[in-house]
């Protein structure tokens, strides 16, 4: 995978500079709206589907199944009536829920479908309608495993869970020579790996750059390519190990102007999102103590998506 860095803005398609004639203008915009409509419409359709097809209407009316009847009447794929059987049937009785299909799509809910209920409806419509589907399943994700982590100590803590697991690994002969003599003779394999990660530590410490006070959000080259080696390129947040997009400054650069080695992390798109609108819990210690909230901390100085514009991003590319 090779990445490359560009500044968010330059995010241009090559074509896009074009100029439109007025008549390519209202051509576009003509199937603009038609398409709005189109999708509108369809929306409306999928939350039909499970109705029909507990009526069989699709029967009576003699089609050979709900597939062909959706798709003969209203150009659905089948993975699109699937979804509408699947997800809207979990939520059609979820007034809050079914107004974000309306509005959103089957796709915005899909995260939540399998956990939502009458008690929590209006905390998962309200965050459904405010993220993306993308980040919306990512914070699904943290959410839960904050819930197992919680119940499993019967405590909250900031401590991680210590749990171990066994890791299976593929490895040449030599390397396996050299990490045994690193493990001794009396011990233990996880002690060899330890002491190799703090000798990881230990070197990119030594090779820190000193922060940096900026007017410019752009990080210095310096320390965007220290902060991406420490983090190998990948979102810092416990448990994921998607490749990042941003680099973040978890005190908030509009705030004190500085590039702080220390307080910027490699982060994925939906990680970052959710920083902007602080929902993590713990910023401002290592990314091992970062954990998700439930509800946004209005105190945080970056809390609002606003403060995304102009946030400096890495694009990751593969
Ligand atoms: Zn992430």
């Amino acid at each position: 995978m090779t990445v490359k860095s560009v500044k968010f803005a330059k995010k241009v398609r090559p074509n896009s500079r074009r100029k439109l004639s007025d008549d390519d203008l209202k051509m576009h915009l003509q199937f603009s709206e038609y398409g709005m409509n189109a999708k509108e419409w369809l929306r409306k359709c999928a939350l039909m589907l499970p109705e029909i097809e507990r009526r069989k209407i699709w029967k009576k009316k003699k089609f050979g199944s709900i597939f062909e009847y959706a798709a003969k009447l209203a150009g659905m794929s089948k993975n699109q009536v699937y979804d509408a059987l699947r997800i809207v049937r979990k939520v059609e009785n979820l007034p809050a829920l079914r107004r974000v299909v309306e509005e959103k799509g089957v796709n915005a809910v899909r995260a939540v479908a399998t956990i939502v209920t009458e008690e929590n409806e209006m905390f998962w419509a309200k965050k459904a309608m405010e993220m993306s589907a993308r980040e919306l399943e990512t914070y699904v994700k943290d959410f839960r495993g904050e819930i197992n982590r919680s119940e499993s100590l019967h405590v909250k803590t900031t401590e991680p869970v210590k749990v171990k697991t066994t890791v299976t690994m593929e490895l040449d002969p030599q390397t396996l020579k050299q990490l045994e003599k690193l493990k001794g003779r009396d011990g233990t394999w996880e002690g060899a790996i330890k002491n190799l990660l703090e000798t990881r530590e230990d070197h990119l410490e030594a090779e820190k750059p000193e922060p940096v006070k900026s007017e410019s959000n752009y990080v210095p080259a310096q320390i965007s390519k220290f902060v991406e080696k420490r983090d190998n390129c990948t979102c810092v947040f416990p448990g994921c190990t998607k490749p990042h997009y941003a680099l973040h400054h978890t005190q908030g650069f509009s705030r004190d102007h500085i590039h702080d080695p220390d307080k910027l992390y490699c982060v994925c798109q939906s990680h970052h999102s959710l920083a902007h609108r602080g929902l993590i819990e713990n910023e401002n210690q290592k990314p091992k103590y970062w954990r998700i909230r439930e509800k946004a901390d209005s105190a945080s100085p970056r809390f609002g998506l606003d403060q995304l514009v102009g946030e400096h991003k890495r694009l990751t590319f593969s």
